[in-house]
């Protein structure tokens, strides 16, 4: 048997990204599933929003990072981080977490950090949920270096 692997739904080309537009990684999935590995796909932010919704970005606050609505400047982070501890705690077995690049949910080391100017910070930084893998002690990896 092969890793078990948590995926980004969306990298499947399922349509749960903020606009409903697909956006796949078909080399990826191909080769997650050449490795024979078990795949259990999750989506934050569908799951949490519903799509299509509004995009959020990574923002620096004075009670810490969160991921805010780009314009109307909601606070996603809470029900992001309690997503995420369920889903973990559901699949306490998991070898890999595999988070779609730059997003502020799943990017493991792309997403984009902003001040709340809007100023870009920083470009390295992990999404809630891929955070909440990293702190588990979980590998993670984007999926664009997998
Ligand atoms: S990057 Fe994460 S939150 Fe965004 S659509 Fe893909 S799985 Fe969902």
């Amino acid at each position: 048997m092969g890793k078990k692997v948590a995926v980004s739904a969306c990298l499947a080309g399922k349509n749960c990204r903020y606009n409903g537009e697909p956006k796949g990684n078909p080399e990826v999935m191909e080769k997650l599933e050449k490795e024979g590995c078990e795949i259990v796909f999750f989506c934050p932010e569908d799951a949490c929003f519903g799509t299509p919704r509004e995009a959020m970005d990574l923002t620096v606050t004075p009670e810490g990072v969160k991921a805010l609505t780009k314009y109307s400047k909601a606070d996603r982070t809470e029900p992001i981080v309690e997503y995420a501890e369920k889903f973990f705690e559901d699949h306490p077995d998991i070898d890999l977490f595999v988070g779609k690049a730059r997003s502020p949910s799943c990017g493991v080391r792309t997403g984009k950090l902003y001040d709340e100017e809007g100023n870009l910070i920083s470009e390295k930084e992990a999404g809630i949920m891929a955070a909440e893998a990293k702190a588990r002690g979980i590998e993670a990896v984007d999926d664009e270096n997998y």
